[in-house]
């Protein structure tokens, strides 16, 4: 079964879906500030979880 990532519409297995937990809040603001339409509970890719946590570590 495949998955599309709300966030880089690239489609992909869905083991490499992330949900992200309710302690990585700030992450999801992140997302939701670029995609508004984005809804939490679908989720996004491994890569754009990474990418959007290395994006909040920047400086
Ligand atoms: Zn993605």
């Amino acid at each position: 079964m495949k998955f599309i990532c709300p966030t880089c519409n690239k489609e992909m297995p869905r083991e490499l879906r992330v949900i992200i937990p309710h302690t990585e809040e700030h992450i999801m603001e992140v997302i939701t500030r670029k995609h508004p339409d984005w809804v939490k509970k679908d989720g996004v890719c491994k890569r754009c979880h990474d990418y959007y946590k290395d994006a909040l570590n920047a400086p």
